[in-house]
């Protein structure tokens, strides 16, 4: 009999652990098991906001994919993924056709603008590791700039980020750190740079313990960031954003730098792929099967699942991706096995936000924490995630171990 193929698009969080689940699942000769990825490295995404400011190197956030995986029982291609069609099972790729028994798409995240003139073109984004490097170096070059320019223009000085949610604070709490190091490399006055953070809704970090959030206000206020909140960015320019104040009011913020952190869909890819879905994410049956598709598994953030508890989709983050894999992994062997799937539940262990090396804020199993104790255990998941996909040797190479 023909062995089933499994094929697995991307080697993010939830792709790359479905793909080291099966292999401890699956003996050698029971399947083809097939995983395609952009790159030959896997990138932690929960850290790409460090390499963004500059305070980790890129280089530090990514690891070869070929270190983690048995190449006695999968296949790893090297390919962009171009096209899904469920309803012919096919995958196109810059590599070729692929066809398959299981298909399970981890293509991750895209950022969402939300139709916002402009920022497609004018802003960046916290997208992937050439993303991060990229705004790394364009905040660099603003400020070797406007060190060399005659006439200075102060603007170029100026960051602003779109979005109080996680990755935006996550992202402003490196920058407090960074900044003062740019400025004594540059020799920029530090009262020349404004970082301002600017979000629609009335709040930051919805969600979050509201102690815990104004915690993290008055840390990055104290290190000059600047908010504007309830003032949502409805253009961006070569020169900045314009945000709305009130109805009629409207203010220009002249940037060198804007950072696009606000928000977050599915991979397009899944728009023209045949299933169902809601601004590219599917929303799941509960063994994380596609509606109408029995073979196709959808994990990370391009699936979406109901919290019946709060009815509002779970947020789409690192942690539930891991967990949907194992399942995704198990439920794979099961059809193989022609046995019953069975059901995803999330485990959610808590949430810690980063504000920077040496400071957080934490909800962790009921226990709210902050500074040095938020900030060890932020490490502590982060390199959690490393020992899952690649046991002690990965999490020694790339683990954070400095408090
Ligand atoms: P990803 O990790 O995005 O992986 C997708 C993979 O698919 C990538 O390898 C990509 O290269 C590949 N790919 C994409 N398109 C193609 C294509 N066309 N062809 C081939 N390959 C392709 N979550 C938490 O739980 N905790 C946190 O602290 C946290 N912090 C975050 C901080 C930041 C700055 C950001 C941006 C996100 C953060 N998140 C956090 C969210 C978390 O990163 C995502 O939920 C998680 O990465 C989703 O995993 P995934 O496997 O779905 O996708």
């Amino acid at each position: 009999m023909k062995r089933p193929t499994v094929l697995v698009l991307g080697a993010g969080y939830g792709g790359l652990s479905t793909v080291v689940n099966l292999q401890k699942l699956v003996g050698t000769d029971e399947a083809d098991i097939i995983l395609i990825n952009k790159n030959d490295y896997h990138y932690e995404s929960t850290w790409l906001h460090e390499a963004s400011a500059g305070t980790l190197s890129p280089d530090q956030v990514r690891y070869d994919i070929k270190d983690v995986i048995n190449k006695g029982k999968v296949q790893f291609v090297k390919a962009t993924v171009e096209g899904i069609d469920v309803n012919s099972k096919k995958v196109a790729t810059s590599a070729g056709e692929y066809t398959y028994d299981y298909l399970v798409i981890g293509l991750g995240f895209e950022g969402e603008t939300f139709g916002i003139t402009g920022l497609d073109k004018y802003a960046l984004s916290i997208a992937n590791v050439n993303a991060a490097r990229q705004i790394r170096d364009h905040i660099e070059y603003q400020f070797a700039t406007w060190s060399t320019e005659e006439t200075r223009d102060d603007a170029r000085l100026t960051i602003v980020v779109g979005g109080a949610g996680f990755s935006g604070i996550e992202f402003l709490g490196e920058l407090g750190n960074r900044i003062p190091e740019l400025c004594a490399e540059y020799d920029v006055p530090k009262e020349k740079v404004r970082v301002v953070c600017v979000e629609a809704a009335p709040m930051v970090l919805p969600g979050f313990d509201p102690e815990l959030v104004e915690y993290a206000v008055r840390q990055l206020e104290a290190k000059g960031i600047e908010f504007s909140i309830g003032t949502p960015v409805v253009e961006a320019t070569p020169e900045g954003v314009k945000i709305k104040k009130g109805e009629e009011e409207f203010e220009f913020i002249k940037a060198g730098t804007v950072v696009w952190a606000a928000g977050v869909r599915g991979n397009r890819l899944i728009e023209t792929s045949g299933i169902e879905n809601m601004r590219a994410r599917v929303k799941v049956e509960k063994d994380m099967r596609a509606p109408g598709f029995p073979d196709v598994f959808i994990v990370g953030d391009c699936a979406l699942m109901i919290n019946e508890a709060i009815n509002r989709p779970y947020p789409p983050t690192a942690q539930i991706a891991m967990q949907q894999a194992v399942t995704v992994a198990q439920n794979i062997v099961a059809l193989m096995k022609g046995e019953n799937t069975k059901e995803f539940v999330p485990e959610l262990k808590g949430t810690v936000c980063s504000l920077g090396e040496h400071d957080a804020i934490g909800d962790v199993m009921g226990r709210k924490l902050t500074g040095t104790k938020a900030s060890i255990m932020k490490k502590v998941i982060d390199n959690r995630a490393l020992y899952m996909i690649g046991g002690v040797p990965l999490m020694i190479k790339k683990g954070k171990f400095k408090l």
